[in-house]
C-alpha cells in the first residue's frame, strides 16, 4: 500500500438507515467512520413521502427529513460524511482498496456495505411524475394513505401478491395487474390472493400510462393478447416488479445469491470475507424496512469493532 494513501479504520458505503446507524455506533466506538454517500444520499427513504411506521416519530415524519435526522446524529459523533460514489473495491487483501469516483483510492481496515436495493420501475415517464403522489413501490410504507380507495399493484411475483394482500385490508378494491396469464408467486401466496374477495386480477395486461392531475386518478392498460386499451380508475398505483440489490461492485468477490443479495452468516452481518460486513437491504430481501436496516447497521458496527479489536489482541 502506498504510504501517502488515506487509511480508514471503518469505511461505510451507503447512506440509508443501515449506513447511518452503523456510523452512529462506529463513531461512538471511536472507529472514526467515513461514509461515502453514493448516488442517492439518504437512500430509498428520500424518495418516499411520509414515514409512519418508524418508532420514535409518533406523528410520522417525511422520509427526507428522517434521513436528515439520521445524518445529523451520525455527524454529531464525528462521522466523516463524504460525497462520492464508490466505483471499485479490491477485497483480496487487507486493508481493502476502495476506489471513489473512478480515481481516488482509499484503504479500509474494515468495510460496512450498506448500498441498499433499488425498486425496479416500469420505466414510464408518468410513473416518475407521480412518484410519491399516488405512485409507490412499497405498500407497507404507503398503503395506509389509501384507506377505502381503489388501488392497483403491478407484478405477478411474491412481492406483488404480498403487497396486494396487505393493501386489501386497507383499500376498498385492489387490482393486481399481471403481464401473463399465470402468477409467478408461490402457490401459497397465489391462494391467499385468489381467495381475497376485494382483489381482482387483471391478466395479460401492462400499464401504458399513469394518469392524474396533482395525484393519480387512473391507469391506462393494454391487454397484450388483444391489444385492447382500457382505463382503470384508481388512486394508488403500486409497482412490485422486484428489487435489485446494489451489489454489482462486489461480483466475484463476495458471496451473493442468484438475485445479487449479499450472503451473510446467520445472526450476523459478516460476509465471506473477514472484516467485510453487509447491512440493510443489500442483504435482506425479506423485510426491507427502515427499522430492520437500522438494526442490522448497528450489528455491523458492533461486529466491525469486535473484528478490529481482535486484530490488536
Ligand atoms: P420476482 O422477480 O419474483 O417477480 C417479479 C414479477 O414482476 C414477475 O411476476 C414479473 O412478471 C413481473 N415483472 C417484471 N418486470 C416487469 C415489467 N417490466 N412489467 C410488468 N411486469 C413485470 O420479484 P419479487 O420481488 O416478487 O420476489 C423476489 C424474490 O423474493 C422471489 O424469490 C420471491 O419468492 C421472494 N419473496 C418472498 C416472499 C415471501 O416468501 N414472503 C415475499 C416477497 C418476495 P413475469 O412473471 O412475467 O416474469
Amino acid at each position: 500500500m502506498s504510504e501517502n494513501k488515506e487509511r480508514i479504520k471503518c469505511l461505510i458505503i451507503g447512506s440509508g438507515p443501515a449506513g447511518y446507524t452503523a456510523a452512529i455506533y462506529a463513531a461512538r466506538a471511536d472507529l472514526h467512520p467515513v461514509i461515502y454517500q453514493g448516488l442517492q444520499p439518504g437512500g430509498q427513504l428520500t424518495i418516499t413521502t411520509e414515514v409512519e411506521n418508524y418508532p420514535g416519530y409518533p406523528e410520522g415524519i417525511q422520509g427526507p427529513q428522517m434521513m436528515e435526522d439520521f445524518r445529523k446524529q451520525a455527524e454529531r459523533f464525528g462521522t466523516d460524511i463524504r460525497w462520492g460514489l464508490v466505483t471499485a473495491v479490491d477485497l483480496s487483501q487487507r486493508p481493502f482498496k476502495v476506489t471513489v469516483d473512478e480515481s481516488n483510492e482509499v484503504f479500509a481496515e474494515s468495510l460496512i456495505i450498506a448500498t441498499g436495493a433499488s425498486a425496479r420501475w416500469l420505466g414510464l415517464e408518468s410513473e416518475k411524475k407521480f412518484n410519491g403522489f399516488g405512485v409507490s413501490a412499497c405498500a407497507t410504507c404507503d398503503g395506509f394513505f389509501y384507506r377505502g380507495m381503489n388501488v392497483a399493484v403491478v407484478g405477478g411475483g411474491d412481492t406483488a401478491c404480498e403487497e396486494a394482500h396487505y393493501l386489501s385490508k386497507l383499500a376498498k378494491k385492489v387490482y393486481l395487474i399481471h403481464r401473463r396469464d399465470e402468477l409467478r408467486a408461490s402457490k401459497a401466496m397465489q391462494h391467499r390472493v385468489m381467495k381475497t374477495p376485494n382483489i381482482e386480477i387483471i391478466w395479460d395486461s401492462v400499464p401504458l400510462e399513469v394518469v392524474g392531475d396533482k395525484t393519480v386518478t387512473g391507469a391506462i392498460l393494454k391487454n397484450v393478447k388483444t391489444g385492447q386499451e382500457s382505463k382503470l380508475d384508481i388512486e394508488g398505483f403500486f409497482v412490485a416488479i422486484g428489487h435489485k440489490p446494489n451489489s454489482d461492485l462486489f461480483k466475484g468477490q463476495l458471496e451473493m445469491d442468484e438475485t445479487g443479495y449479499l450472503i451473510t452468516k446467520p445472526d450476523s452481518t459478516q460476509t465471506n470475507i473477514p472484516g467485510v460486513f453487509a447491512a440493510g437491504d443489500i442483504q435482506d430481501h425479506v423485510f426491507r424496512q427502515a427499522v430492520t436496516a437500522a438494526g442490522s447497521g448497528c450489528m455491523a458496527a458492533i461486529e466491525a469493532e469486535r473484528y478490529l479489536s481482535s486484530l490488536e489482541d
